[in-house]
């Protein structure tokens, strides 16, 4: 069985406790092992600060971008291994793997390529230089600096290629060395991209824990970041560390999500935006087993149009085949982990107490697998006349699960319900009526980091609302977390103290496209 180890002090590190066991959650075989027990992180993140931010701080932000684009490149020539790793230790689909995977190079290609037209420019300037004095000559500017500590990457199981590429590329562009902590169940993916790349990275620059190491973000000081997905509960637990709660080290957080989808009133069965809606409704309940935290978990129709809504997507996902993700054909898996399926399945029960189920069933035929084996969730379409049903707007229940509700009529009791929960990633409105759409924004848009409106003119082309692009904003209020990811340079600003530069133009001028630590 492999082991995976930490990549510290520019060195492989073993733990010294108790393995952690990663199993295969379509088999229940172990797979792997880790431990971050015994580690010396002070070391370990010490070493990242002074030898990775010191490299990083002497490349312009091209070179940096050569970095991401290295990176981009590694990932993408270890594609099949990577999948491959994502299918036993994800309980991936090849597709869901993919989705994952390509996500991270795409990033990473998307942020070597912002960098490359700044030339060699050391320094990300914000706006236009102000005159500040009675003459042209007192001058102010704003300007990006890397923070002089290490960014701690906390990842969540579901996206060990992705969060690692999403992150990675805002952090290394900014000027800052990473140490990537993936989740443990799932770490074989994040353990090998950083076995691939390390050696292609500048010393420091590129570290990692693998195995539970709560202990590692009170190790930070006041110009390090956490940049952290995963629960809210965590993330309440990360706030209340003295570290972060006194203000000293900067955290971003990337939680929790019930979005939403609202078919607008305008839109007839059977027509394109109709079609698209069913698509990406059936598409994110079941793309990696519904364990995203952009799917859509919460469903509002009008009352006219709800039961026919209800029979199409039935039938949609009546058509998924669930099974082993290693079988052929199988087009949804298990979910990542036994306490993932406890965990979604005491949702449903919640869930299906306050809602009529639809469709799913603890009996549907799983293809590939042995008797009894497995963290497999059934599919899961839960129903209700009115959207009057409380614990779909508080509950995230991180499964193949969403929720059909009817009596939504027009843009304000649309508005109302989804704000329900409490501040989201993204809203998904389908309509053609422009008229509703801006009323839609209106009512949805302070609640969440992103809105899709998704309308027949882009049927053809716009990917479901749960992909996210690295050059839009990807965070949301509330619930999710009160972050910001991505979004092209915004999402370098997280690892870098924006700086209000004074002086005289010339100074200014010679200094801000040469600036280095
Ligand atoms: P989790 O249990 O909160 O774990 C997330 C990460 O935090 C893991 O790497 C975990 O490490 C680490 N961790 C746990 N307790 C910690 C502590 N006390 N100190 C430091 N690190 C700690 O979340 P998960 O189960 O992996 O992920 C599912 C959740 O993530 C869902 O709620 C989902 O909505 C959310 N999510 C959000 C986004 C987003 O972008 N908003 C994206 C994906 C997922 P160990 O595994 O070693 O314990």
């Amino acid at each position: 069985m492999d082991e995976l180890r930490s990549h510290l002090s520019g060195s492989w590190q073993s733990g010294t406790g108790e393995p952690q066991i990663l199993y295969n959650p379509a088999t229940e075989e172990a797979v792997a092992t880790c431990c971050a027990t015994g580690l010396d992180l002070e070391a370990g993140l010490d070493f990242a600060r002074r030898e990775g931010g010191s490299a990083l701080r002497k490349l312009s932000l091209a070179q940096r971008g050569q970095l991401l684009q290295t990176l981009a490149s590694t990932i993408h020539e270890h594609r099949e291994a990577l999948i491959e790793l994502a299918i036993s230790n994800g309980g991936n689909t090849r597709s869901d793997a993919k989705f994952d995977i390509d996500g991270a190079s795409a990033t990473l290609s998307y942020y070597a390529g912002l960098a490359a037209a700044k030339g060699d420019a050391m320094v990300h300037e914000d706006g236009e230089m102000l005159q500040l004095g009675q003459s042209r000559r007192f001058v102010g500017r704003h300007a990006w600096l890397p923070r002089n500590g290490v960014a701690v990457l906390i990842n969540a199981f579901n996206f060990p290629a992705w969060g690692f590429g999403e992150k990675a590329a805002c952090a290394l562009l900014a000027g800052m060395p990473i140490v990537v902590k993936p989740a443990t169940s799932t770490a074989c993916v994040a353990a090998r991209l950083v076995e691939i790349a390390v050696d292609k990275m500048p010393a420091g620059t590129l570290s990692s824990v693998v195995g539970s190491a709560h202990v590692l973000p009170t190790l930070l000081g006041y110009q390090d970041v956490i940049s952290f997905t995963g629960s809210s509960q965590t993330a309440g637990r990360l706030r209340a560390l003295p570290q972060v709660a006194s203000g000293a080290v900067r955290l971003n957080v990337e939680a929790d999500s019930l979005n939403a989808a609202v078919l607008g009133p305008d839109i007839e069965a059977g027509s394109d935006t109709y079609n698209m809606f069913l698509r990406d409704v059936s598409r994110e309940m079941t793309q990696k087993a519904g364990q995203k935290c952009t799917a859509i978990r919460r469903v509002f129709t009008s009352s006219a149009i709800r039961e026919r809504v209800r029979d199409d997507l039935v039938e949609r996902l009546g058509a998924v085949r669930v099974g082993n993700p290693a079988a052929a054909g199988v087009k949804m898996g298990p979910v990542a982990t036994a306490q993932q399926r406890g965990d979604v399945l005491a949702g449903i029960e919640v869930l299906a107490s306050q809602t009529r189920k639809v469709f799913g069933s603890e009996h549907a035929e799983l293809v590939g697998t042995q008797d009894g084996k497995g963290y497999f969730v059934p599919i899961t379409l839960l129903e209700s006349d009115t959207p009057d049903v409380p614990g779909v707007h508080d509950d995230e229940v991180f499964g193949p699960v969403a929720t059909l509700m009817g009596g939504v009529d027009d843009a304000a009791t649309a508005g109302t319900w989804v704000a329900k929960g409490q501040g989201g990633l993204v809203c998904s409105i389908y309509t053609d009526d422009r008229s509703y759409a801006g009323a839609m924004l209106a009512e949805v848009g302070p609640h969440h980091g992103r809105v899709m409106f998704a309308s027949t003119k882009i049927a053809d082309q716009a990917p479901s609302p749960g992909t996210v692009l690295p050059s839009m904003n990807h965070g949301g209020p509330g619930r999710a977390g009160g972050g910001e990811e991505l979004g092209g340079w915004y999402g370098t600003g997280l690892y870098a103290q924006r700086v209000a530069v004074q002086g005289d133009r010339g100074m200014l001028d010679a200094m801000l496209g040469k600036a280095t630590s």
